[in-house]
């Protein structure tokens, strides 16, 4: 399949005209038109025995396949670990995208539904799950319109009844995009991120084992086994493996969801893929994964986009949310802002991060970029806070103050 270069024209259209509580209508990516395009056969082959769950999984592990709503986990592994587990089991999607400048998986979902919807059935049937359950962002109200309506021809074809999909909607939530508090929703519960372990693949949903994948990851299955693992993996740059959906903002010429060879650098995105950067604007700082990733100069363009980031630069690609910033950008505005944004979605659960995210925006607002403090607190966070949010939660300021020490003078003395 040619992967051509994606817009997110019709995406901007509809958030400006304000129209996204809209249902979308009828359109060339039902059920109908995919099947018609050979969609559909690849599970019907894995029902009817003509592959097995082993070979499958061992495609993903040779194409390199990594969750992609973050964490990186290789996909291959995660569902051996879920295989082995006793019976039943589950898989949930999670498409509650709520990473701040991360709108990749609403952009699949609107125009190949049924792409992610057959990985996840696949998925389904390699791990022996007895369900499927899709966690829906609230604020995605046309999509859900558009996957109740095609979901129920997916049932009224039989197609899922190895493991009937359920839809579920979030409620606002960007905690609950955080797998296990998404299980607490999905339960009827309050959207409390749970101690690990014992980790969802041995106990998850309801207590089974269940696997969890988001969105981008399922909608490249397809094309995986279709094409060949050895096809995926040839399509990354500087080691890195296949493709990505960057989800690309800011000072940008043409922003949107761009699929781009994973490894791909900030000044190569910028430059093949968004049209350069807006006139009267050079590069001054991006973020790589949204809120949680860190604050990167424009010094650090050339580097590879992949998880490796971690251990070269401390910072997230995550969920692959690139926000690009000029020289008339306030960058210490912008990590006041997204600080705010995780003092305000903290579930308030543990100390570190209710109390350390509340601390870090009051001195933020006082103007105190005090560094031995500001680290002090990130530390903490990092090391006693329960979950992903309240560990990444102080790297807008860690960051600012690794790479842009001028934000706080003290720290330079
Ligand atoms: Fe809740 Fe923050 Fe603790 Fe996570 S780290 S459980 S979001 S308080």
């Amino acid at each position: 399949r040619a992967i051509a270069p994606a817009t997110t024209d019709s995406v901007h259209a509809a958030i400006a005209a304000d129209d996204i509580r809209e249902p979308i209508p009828d359109h060339a990516c039902g059920l109908a038109a995919y099947r018609a395009a050979g969609g559909y056969a690849l599970l019907e082959a894995c029902l009817a025995g003509k592959k097995t769950p082993e070979e499958v999984i061992a495609m993903l592990s040779d194409a390199g396949l990594r969750g992609l709503g973050g964490a990186g986990f290789p996909a291959g592994r995660k569902w051996e670990f879920v295989r082995a587990a006793p019976a039943p089991r589950m898989v949930t999607v999670n498409a509650d995208e709520g990473e701040p400048g991360t709108f990749k998986d609403r952009h699949h979902l609107e125009r190949d539904p049924h792409r992610m919807i057959e990985g996840a059935l696949i998925a389904a049937w390699a791990v022996g799950a007895a369900r499927t359950v899709i966690y829906l962002r609230d604020e995605y109200a046309g999509v859900r319109a558009l996957l109740e309506r095609e979901i129920a021809f997916l049932r009224e074809a039989g197609l899922d009844s190895h493991a009937p999909i359920d839809l579920r909607r979030g409620a606002g939530a960007y905690i609950c995009g955080e797998e296990s508090a998404m299980l607490e929703s999905i339960e009827g519960k309050r959207g409390l991120p749970r101690h690990r372990p014992p980790y969802i693949a041995t106990k998850g949903l309801f207590g089974r084992p269940t696997l969890n994948h988001n969105v981008e990851t399922l909608f490249w299955l397809r094309d995986i086994i279709e094409e060949g693992p050895a096809w995926f993996a040839s399509q990354g740059r500087r080691g890195a493996k296949g493709f990505r959906s960057f989800s690309v903002s800011g000072r940008v010429r043409d922003p949107g969801v761009k699929q781009a060879p994973a490894g791909i650098t900030v000044n190569e995105l910028i430059g093949e893929y968004c049209g350069g950067m807006q006139p009267g604007h050079a590069l001054a700082a991006w973020l790589p994964g949204g809120a949680s990733g860190g604050i990167l100069p424009a010094s650090l363009a050339d580097e590879p986009l992949d998880f490796g980031l971690l251990d070269r630069h401390g910072a997230f690609v995550g969920s692959h949310a690139i926000v690009i910033f000029s020289d008339h950008d306030d960058l210490r505005s912008v990590a006041l802002n997204l600080m705010r944004f995780f003092r305000h979605e903290s579930c308030g659960q543990c100390t570190p991060c209710r109390a350390g995210t509340q601390k870090i925006v009051q001195l933020l607002e006082d103007g105190r970029w005090e560094a031995p403090l500001l680290d002090d607190l990130a530390l903490v966070m990092r090391d006693a806070s329960i979950c992903g949010l309240g560990q990444a939660a102080a790297n807008p300021v860690t960051s600012m103050l690794r790479h842009f020490p001028e934000c706080a003078p003290q720290s330079t003395n």
